[in-house]
């Protein structure tokens, strides 16, 4: 049995200490303004099953000073550059291994070309599984002399060293590889059979140990003045640095502390990343270019003469929306500032007035989507009932810009995630009538006598066969994945896997959204007591399933694929199946935490008691919450009465 003190509590904290609050970035990976790091080159035994694994290290988030509770005075800094996923094998005696699973590429060979990561781990405490993340590099001068050579030979020349270590890491011939200059930092691990060390700081010293080289500039900090000095004096340093980075790294050190902090989706709250300020420049704006979205949301984009910001070259800006083309005043021809942080789309921030043609015009925006329907525009209403900034096309399915949209997302990583087939082949299929709904994906092996695939350019036999073995390979899916896939709106990953988790079976779903789509009120009511899911999503998914149009494209869908049942939370725990509302101000744990963890012994947390509540576990101060459970005479329980029920888990 595990200790309860492991579970419940804050990081240094015993159990008769006040809760701390740590602030939670809210789902921070997709904050706007903050880019989305992938980097990593994995190394994975070969015992251990090839699935990358999400447990990546800090997406990003605002900094907040607050974090510096007195109980987080580890830190652990570490530098962060942008750099392509990858892996590669290696196992447990140490040699590179090559892989055969199709989801990701191949690059051990490559890897092995690294002069900073060891042929084979040195030291005697290697565990017998262990997988080691970290990132591949290109330096800056490295990387100017590289396009220079390649211009020379009328090869390709890279847009920013990020692309080129990528590039060079991509490369079919080793030898290629070898002979580009890539750096490498370990900084991370995955799994781990034992764990060498107790600490971020333990871990980075038992990979160097291992012969990876890891980053020197790494460093223990022991409160939040030393943690802003440390990005102040990197922040004075970085233009001297050889490589491209847009900010700092914190990581709580302690790793039990870091198992307690845990993660909010796939973000953890043990780390932050605490960037620099965003870079600027000014250009011309050569066109304004309106793109649709999945969703039908029209995003105007700046066309700009291309020019250099912190390192990379910028030809697109988004202008957001209408409103805020209005509000720029922005016109072809314009000179404009714009301004780019890390991996996003850069900004138009200001036009530069005293550079405007004289002949220039105001911009109007389009009042017709740009797709071949050319639907009106409409604005769609705020939850304040306002007119909102975004125009969409009305075509829904119809809008060709849409439909490729839906079939993009279909396929994305978080959902379908079918290998070899992406943007641009979407794009493709899409434009030659053969994918244009997510059941046709499913359809094209037996359609391809007349397609004909392997003769297309950029096909041969070999990738013919593996696109098709990729898709036949997603036709079992999970229910989270599948309902996620459906690009349903407002229902993300998150969400989906709310819905999953509640209804466990594809059928029971289906037929909840049916009978919402038809007005049933009760199933509303059920939906509405899931965790995570209000009404905004249940608006959304009846919209969804109340269109024809939408129904057909599931049903035929849903003809090609095996859905998976949701995985069932524990059903031997006392609470399991059981209706839980936490109220007052919990002492030993946090409401998150209290939720994850009744959600973990397969308990609903609900936020209101009503006569279906089984408990209501109240600290002090709770209040009308308290008071209707007694007139319900529902269960009413402390805290310390809530963990004898179940029983420390
Ligand atoms: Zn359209």
């Amino acid at each position: 049995m595990r200790q309860i003190s492991h579970i419940v509590t804050r990081p240094g904290r015993t159990l008769s200490d006040p809760p701390v609050d740590i602030p939670v970035p809210k789902d921070f990976a997709t904050v706007p303004g903050i880019p989305q790091h992938s980097k990593d080159v994995d190394f994975y035994s070969r015992e251990y099953p090839l699935q990358r694994q999400q447990v990546e290290h800090a997406a990003d988030t605002e900094w907040a000073p607050s974090v510096g509770t007195p109980e987080m005075q580890h830190y652990h800094h570490e530098h962060q550059a942008v750099m392509e996923p990858f892996y590669a094998l290696m196992n447990a005696s140490g040699d590179l291994e090559p892989t055969g699973t199709p989801t990701g590429e191949d690059v051990t060979a490559n890897i092995r070309t690294l002069k900073d990561v060891p042929q084979g781990l040195k030291g005697k405490h290697i565990p017998p599984i262990c997988e080691v993340r970290g990132e591949v590099y290109m330096t800056k001068s490295a990387f100017l002399a590289l396009n220079k050579r390649q211009a020379e030979t009328g090869e390709q020349v890279f847009a920013n060293p990020r692309n080129s270590a990528a590039g060079s890491l991509r490369q079919k011939d080793p030898s290629i590889t070898a002979s580009r200059p890539l750096g490498f930092f370990g900084y991370a691990w995955g799994e781990m059979s034992e764990m060498p060390a107790a600490s971020q700081s333990g871990m980075i010293k038992w990979l160097e140990a291992c012969g990876f080289k890891t980053n020197p500039l790494t460093k223990i900090c022991r409160s939040i003045d030393e943690l802003l000095a440390f990005h102040h004096d990197i922040e004075m340093r970085r233009a001297s640095l050889d490589y491209d980075i847009d900010g700092v790294v914190y990581k709580v050190d302690r790793l039990d502390w870091q198992e307690r902090l845990g993660f909010v989706s796939r973000n953890p709250r043990w780390a932050v990343a605490h960037k620099f300020p965003a870079q600027k420049a000014t250009t011309i704006v050569k066109g304004i270019e309106i793109q649709v979205g999945r969703t039908g949301a029209l995003t105007p984009v700046a066309k700009l003469e291309p020019v250099t910001v912190g390192g990379v070259v910028v030809q697109n800006a988004t202008l957001h929306n209408a409103d805020e083309i209005e509000r720029l005043g922005v016109r072809l021809g314009d000179t404009v500032m714009i301004q780019r942080a890390g991996d996003v789309i850069p900004q138009v921030l200001e036009v530069v007035l005293e550079k405007r043609p004289k002949d220039s015009k105001p911009y109007h925006f389009p009042k017709h989507c740009p797709c071949p329907l050319h639907t009106p525009l409409v604005r769609e209403a705020t939850a304040a009932g306002e007119e909102g900034a975004v125009f969409r096309c009305t075509g829904e399915f119809a809008c060709p810009f849409q439909r490729k949209e839906h079939l993009k997302h279909f396929v994305s990583r978080r959902a379908f995630d079918i290998d070899g087939l992406g943007e641009k082949q979407i794009e493709f299929f899409y434009d030659q009538d053969w994918v244009k709904e997510p059941a046709d994906i499913f359809s094209l092996q037996s359609r391809n006598r007349e397609i004909k695939l392997e003769a297309q350019e950029g096909y041969g036999e070999t990738s013919v066969g593996n696109l098709f073995h990729a898709i036949a390979s997603r036709r079992e899916i999970s229910l989270e994945r599948f309902i996620y896939a459906l690009g349903i709106r407002h229902v993300g990953e998150t969400t989906a896997q709310a819905l999953a988790r509640g209804y466990g079976t594809w059928q029971s779903f289906h037929d909840a959204a049916m009978k919402l789509a038809k007005g049933d009120e009760e199933t509303r009511a059920e939906m509405d007591a899931l965790d995570q899911i209000g009404d905004t999503v249940i608006d959304a998914l009846k919209a969804y399933f109340s269109e024809t149009h939408n129904r057909g494209v599931v049903e035929r869908l849903t003809k090609q694929v095996h859905i998976l049942e949701a995985e069932k939370p524990a059903s031997d725990s006392p609470v399991a199946g059981k209706t839980v509302v936490f109220t007052g101000s919990l002492e030993k744990m946090t409401r998150d935490e209290a939720k994850a963890m009744a959600e973990r012994l397969g308990a609903k947390v609900s936020g209101s008691v009503s006569k279906k509540t089984d408990y209501v576990v109240a600290g002090p101060g709770a209040g009308s919450k308290l008071d209707n459970a007694r007139k319900l005479g529902v269960n009413v329980m402390s805290e310390d009465e809530w963990f004898v029920l179940v029983g420390g888990r």
